[in-house]
């Protein structure tokens, strides 16, 4: 029932509107958000673009350099020579790095900080934001990230703020890792303290922070199964929310 309604809710907005289906997923680190944005690009057969992916590209190309990604006297050189794409094969996001398949090497915890630091730098937000915005353009779209609601699209009409403890967010995060075989040397409490710091990294850069916007509505999924997330999201959508 809800399949079809949300079916049918869709495919009315595209023909009244003719225009893209645009959804803006923010929220801090390990909060759920690719996840429910994934369920949903599949229930409503829109595309998922997971923007984080995109600045961990862009740290990885540092690192290999030896470039440390907050840097920016030493990343600003390499944006005119560096491509970030993405293509959806089966509904997974495949992330590449000047045309090579880097979707596995940048889950690192190390490419993770690095994904942070770089996206400290205005020139490098610009560049992806530029990206983003001309895929929302070409594809009815769910995209998550950072400031996908207050920067990159901010005339999307419909906005989600996702969130969680942080101690949930670790504890995802460690399940993550061990079942990827990755991060073997990190504990839930080494994993909190560097989700905290990325959180503030985040939220107190000075060029397009992670913020809540007031249209947002926030779903807090400490307590909820991906499920239940993921229903809630739909149910807003429906309801015009
Ligand atoms: O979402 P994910 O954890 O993969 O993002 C990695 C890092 O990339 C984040 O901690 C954040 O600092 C940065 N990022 C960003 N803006 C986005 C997406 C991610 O600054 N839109």
């Amino acid at each position: 029932m809800l399949y079809w309604s949300i079916g049918r809710k869709v495919g009315q907005l595209k023909m009244k509107r003719k225009q893209r289906i645009h959804i803006a997923i923010d929220g801090p680190a390990g909060a759920g958000k690719s996840t429910v944005a994934k369920h949903i690009a599949e229930r409503l057969s829109i595309l998922h673009l997971d923007t984080g992916a995109m600045y961990r590209a862009m740290a990885l190309k540092a690192l290999r350099l030896g470039i440390e990604p907050g840097d920016a006297e030493h990343v600003l050189p390499l944006l005119p020579r560096t491509e970030i794409t993405v293509e959806n094969k089966n509904g997974i996001q495949h992330t590449y790095l000047d045309g090579e398949d880097v979707s596995v090497l940048i889950r690192t915890p190390e490419v993770a900080k690095g994904a942070s630091d770089i996206g400290v730098i205005p020139e490098v937000r610009i560049k992806l934001a530029e990206s983003q915005r001309q895929f929302a353009q070409e594809h009815d779209v769910i995209m998550d990230g950072r400031e996908i609601g207050s920067f990159v699209l901010p005339d999307a009409p419909y906005k989600f703020y996702v969130t969680a403890s942080a101690e949930e967010r670790a504890r995802r995060r460690l399940a993550e890792l061990r079942e990827k075989g990755l991060g073997m040397d990190k504990t839930l409490q080494s994993l909190q303290e560097e989700i905290l710091a990325r959180d503030h990294t985040d939220s107190t850069r000075a060029f397009a922070p992670l913020v809540r916007v007031p249209e947002a509505v926030l779903i807090d999924t400490t307590d909820m199964s991906i499920d239940d997330a993921v229903n809630e999201v739909l149910r807003c959508i429906i309801a015009g929310e």
